[in-house]
C-alpha cells in the first residue's frame, strides 16, 4: 500500500556504501522518514510496494546503476523525485541521469548545508508535482464523468431512465441488419398516453411526471431479450420486438401492455385512468428501414388515437393514403376561408318543460370543393394543430351573431346563440377585444350570446381563466362548459368560476336509459350543478325515453336528433316558425301520459 501522507515526507536512500547511507540518514532523519537500501535492485523492489517522495540514489553501485534505476521507475512513479549522488568522476553520469528524469544531483564530498538545501528544493518540487498530478487526475475524472453524463443524456431519457428515441433508432437499425440475416420478423409499437396534457394542467408538473415514470415502470416489465422500450418525446413511448415469428405474437404482447396501462394511476389519492393509443408497424411488410417503420407506426398511432377507446392499430397501406389525404386536407383548409367554403349550421336547443326552442348551437360545416363531407370532429382538430382555428372561429362567431340579429329583427322571440370556442381560441391574447368588436359590429345583445368552452380550456392557467371569464360575465356574455364529464374538471373547481350552463356530454345521455350507473351519474351532475346555480343542458338526446327521464331530473334544456339535427340557417328559420305555432300543451299531455321504464322511475324516486 502506498503511503501518500504528504506531511511526513519519505526518503529512500540508495547507496552501496554503508558509511554514505548512514551519514545521509543522520543528516535527514530528524526531519524526514528515511529508509535505506544498498542496491538499485533492492530499490526497485521496495518502490513497487512503498511510496517515497524522494529517492536519493548513488550512481555507480555494483550491478545496476542509479541511471538505470531512474529510467526504469521514473515513468511509473510520477509523484516521486530522484536526486543523484555523484562523485567528481561521474559528474557526466549525473547529467545523464537528469536527462532520463532525475531532478538534481549532489556532488561528493558532501557539504551538509548543500544537502539540506538540495533535498528541500527537491521536496518542494515534488509537492508541486504531486498537486499538479492530483489536479490533472481530478480534471480527468471530471471529464470522464461529464462525458458519461453527455453520453447518457444523448441516449437516455433522464426522467424515466429509458433509452430515448436516438438510442432506440440505433438499436432498431442494428436489429434490422440482424433480422435481415435471421429471416425473423420485427415489430415497432408506438404508444401514446392521450390527454396527458390535461393531467399536467389539473394535477401539476410533478404529478404529471410521476405518472409518466409509473407508465415507464410498467413498460419496463416487458423488457426481456429482443425487446427494447424507449421514451420518445412528450407523451410517447416506443417498443421494439426484434425476435418475433408472427403477428399473433405481437397481438398477444400488445394486449399484455394494454392490460398493464389500463390499470388506474394513483395521483394524490385519486385513481386516474389514462387513455392510450398504440400504432404498430411490422418488418418487412411495412418498411425495410428504421425511418419508414417508425413513420408507419406513427401513422397507425394517429389512426388509433381517432378511436374512442384505448386500443391498437396495425399499419395498413390504406392508412398511408389516409395520411396523404390528411395532408391534402390541411392544404385545402388553408384556403377554405378565403374561398368561402364554410357554412354555419344551427341545432335547436329546447326547454325541457315545454319543448320550445330557446336558442341554437352554431356548428361549422365545411363544403369542400370536391364535395366530400368532412366532419368538424375531423377538421377542427386539424385547424387547431395548424392555428387556423383562430380565423375560422372568429368567422363562425361573427356569422352566428349576424344571423341572430337577423332573426331578432324579423321578430322571433329572443333566442340565445351558442358558439364553440376551442382551447386555442380561448387562450388567444386578444380574445376579449375580438368578442367585444363582434358584439358591437353586429349590434346583438350580449346577453343573447353564449360561449361554449371545453373543460381543457379552463384547466390551464387558472387565474388568467378566471380573469377572462369575469370580464365576459361583466359584459353580459353567458358561458357554458361543453361535453361535461369527458375531461378532468370537478364540480368543486367549476364552483369558483363565473359559469352559467353545464352541457352534459352525449355519451352519458345515450347510456343513461340502459345503464342505472350512468343514470345516477347524470342525476348527480344535474343536482350538483343546480346547487351551484348552473343551468343544465343535455346533449345528444335521441329518444323520448331519454327526454322523459331528463324532464324528471329537472334538466333545464336539451338538444339532439330527437328534435333536429344541425340544419342550415334557412331550415332553422322554418323550424322556428313551426315551433312558435306548435301547440305545446297537447304535446305536454302526451309526454306525461306515457310511462317511464320501471328502473328509471325507481332511480328518480330514491334520488329526490
Ligand atoms: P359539440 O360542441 O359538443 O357539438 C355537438 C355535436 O353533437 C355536434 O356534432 C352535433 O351534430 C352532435 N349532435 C347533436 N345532437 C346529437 C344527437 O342527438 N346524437 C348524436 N350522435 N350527435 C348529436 P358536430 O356538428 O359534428 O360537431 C362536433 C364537434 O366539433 C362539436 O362538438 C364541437 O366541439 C366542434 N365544433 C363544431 N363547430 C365548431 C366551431 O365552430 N368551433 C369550434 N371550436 N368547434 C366546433
Ligand atoms: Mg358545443
Ligand atoms: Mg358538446
Amino acid at each position: 500500500m502506498k503511503n501518500l501522507d504528504c506531511n511526513n515526507k519519505r526518503i529512500l536512500i540508495v547507496d552501496d556504501q554503508a558509511s554514505v547511507r548512514n551519514f545521509l540518514r543522520e543528516i535527514l532523519a530528524a526531519k524526514y522518514h528515511c529508509e535505506m537500501v544498498s542496491s538499485a535492485e533492492e530499490a526497485l523492489e521496495i518502490l513497487k510496494t512503498d511510496y517515497f517522495n524522494l529517492v536519493l540514489s548513488d550512481i555507480e553501485m555494483g550491478k545496476m546503476s542509479g541511471i538505470e534505476l531512474v529510467s526504469q521507475t521514473h515513468n511509473s512513479l510520477p509523484d516521486t523525485v530522484f536526486v543523484m549522488i555523484s562523485g567528481n568522476q561521474d559528474i557526466e553520469d549525473a547529467v545523464e541521469s537528469m536527462r532520463v528524469g532525475a531532478f538534481d544531483y549532489i556532488k561528493k564530498p558532501f557539504n551538509i548545508d548543500q544537502i539540506e538545501i538540495a533535498i528541500e528544493r527537491a521536496l518542494n518540487h515534488q509537492s508541486l508535482l504531486f498537486s499538479k498530478h492530483q489536479y490533472e487526475n481530478h480534471l480527468e475524472e471530471l471529464v470522464k464523468i461529464r462525458t458519461e453524463e453527455l453520453n447518457y443524456i444523448s441516449n437516455y431519457d433522464v426522467l424515466t431512465e429509458l433509452p430515448n428515441r436516438n438510442l432506440f433508432e440505433d438499436r432498431l437499425s442494428q436489429a434490422l441488419s440482424h433480422v435481415n440475416y435471421n429471416r425473423k420478423n420485427l415489430a415497432i409499437l408506438r404508444i401514446s398516453l392521450d390527454q396527458l396534457k390535461n393531467v399536467f394542467d389539473v394535477f401539476g408538473q410533478c404529478n404529471g411526471n410521476a405518472l409518466l415514470k409509473e407508465a415507464a415502470k410498467r413498460l419496463k416489465n416487458f423488457i426481456f431479450e429482443g425487446v427494447t422500450v424507449a421514451r420518445f418525446e412528450g407523451n410517447e413511448f416506443g417498443v421494439m420486438l426484434s425476435q418475433i415469428n408472427g403477428t399473433e405474437e405481437v397481438v398477444e404482447f400488445t394486449k399484455k401492455i394494454m392490460d398493464s396501462l389500463n390499470q388506474p394511476f394513483l395521483i394524490e389519492s385519486n385513481q386516474i385512468f389514462v387513455p392510450f393509443s398504440i400504432g404498430i408497424s411490422l418488418f418487412p411488410n411495412d418498411g425495410g428501414d428504421a425511418e419508414t417503420l417508425l413513420k408507419n407506426a406513427g401513422i397507425a398511432l394517429t389512426r388509433s388515437r381517432e378511436e374512442e377507446r384505448s386500443g391498437y392499430q396495425f399499419f395498413t397501406t390504406e392508412m398511408n393514403s389516409f395520411a396523404q389525404k390528411r395532408m391534402e386536407m390541411e392544404m385545402d383548409l388553408r384556403h377554405a376561408l378565403e374561398r368561402n367554403e364554410f357554412e354555419v349550421y344551427y341545432q335547436p336547443k329546447l326547454c325541457t318543460k315545454n319543448r320550445k326552442i330557446i336558442g341554437m348551437e352554431a356548428l361549422v360545416r365545411w363544403n369542400r370543393p370536391d364535395s366530400t363531407f368532412v366532419s368538424p370532429a375531423e377538421f377542427i382538430p386539424l385547424a387547431e394543430e395548424t392555428g387556423l382555428i383562430i380565423p375560422i372561429g372568429e368567422w363562425v362567431l361573427r356569422t352566428a351573431c349576424k344571423q341572430l340579429k337577423e332573426w331578432e329583427d324579423e321578430g322571433f322571440s329572443p333566442l340565445i346563440v351558442s358558439v364553440n370556442l376551442s382551447a386555442q381560441q380561448f387562450h388567444q391574447p386578444d380574445l376579449l377585444e375580438v368578442i367585444k368588436d363582434i358584439i358591437k359590429e353586429t349590434k346583438i345583445n350580449p346577453n343573447n350570446l353564449e360561449l361554449e368552452l371545453t373543460e381543457s380550456s379552463i384547466l390551464k392557467n387558472k387565474s388568467k381563466v378566471i380573469g377572462i371569464l369575469d370580464e365576459l360575465k361583466r359584459i353580459g356574455v353567458k358561458i357554458s362548459i361543453d361535453d361535461f364529464g369527458t375531461g378532468y374538471s370537478s364540480l368543486s373547481y367549476l364552483k369558483r368560476l363565473p359559469l352559467d350552463i353545464l352541457k352534459i356530454d352525449k355519451s352519458f345521455i345515450q347510456d343513461m336509459t340502459i345503464s342505472p350507473d350512468e343514470a345516477s351519474l347524470v342525476m348527480t351532475i344535474i343536482s350538483l350543478a343546480h346547487n351551484l346555480g348552473l343551468k343544465v343542458i343535455a346533449e345528444g338526446v335521441e329518444t323520448e325515453e331519454q327526454l322523459r327521464f331528463l324532464h324528471l331530473l329537472r334538466c333545464d334544456g336539451w338538444q339532439g336528433y330527437l328534435f333536429s339535427k344541425p340544419v342550415t340557417a334557412k331550415l332553422f328559420r322554418e323550424l322556428l316558425i313551426e315551433n312558435s305555432q306548435e301547440n305545446t300543451t297537447a304535446w305536454q299531455l302526451d309526454f306525461f301520459r306515457s310511462n317511464l321504464p320501471r328502473e328509471m322511475a325507481e332511480i328518480h324516486c330514491s334520488g329526490f
